[in-house]
């Protein structure tokens, strides 16, 4: 793989998600600092409705980086074992060009 570098490409993503992470993490306080001096009743309170959709978007947010991280984990452990870049369900070569876009894709394209 000449000019692709998993292991730096996975490194690069990692910390990305990690920033995401961190970034909705910070999102999520202060929503709930917002939250908790507001002394009005959320359900009845437009603004209490908008805090909670803007809290519920910063979670699946949340979410998500998490479950890349897993994911980019896994990704690391098939480069130390030697099945890195192969689909886990056929076994066949994942393409580059979608290993540069996703270097932690654990399966070819018809697998996704
Ligand atoms: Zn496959």
């Amino acid at each position: 793989m000449d000019g692709f570098d998993p292991a730096t490409a996975l490194a690069g993503a990692a910390r990305d998600a990690a920033e995401a992470l961190r970034s909705t993490g910070a999102d999520i306080d202060s929503i709930l600092d917002a939250r908790r001096d507001s002394s009005t009743d959320d359900e009845h309170d437009p603004e209490g409705a908008t805090l909670a959709f803007e809290r519920s978007q910063a979670d699946s947010l949340r979410l998500a980086a998490l479950s890349r991280l897993d994911e980019i984990d896994a990704a690391r452990a098939r480069l130390m074992t030697g099945r890195y870049g192969f689909c886990e369900v056929c076994g066949e070569p994942i393409p580059r060009a979608r290993l540069e876009i996703r270097p932690w894709a654990a399966r070819c394209v018809h697998h996704a």
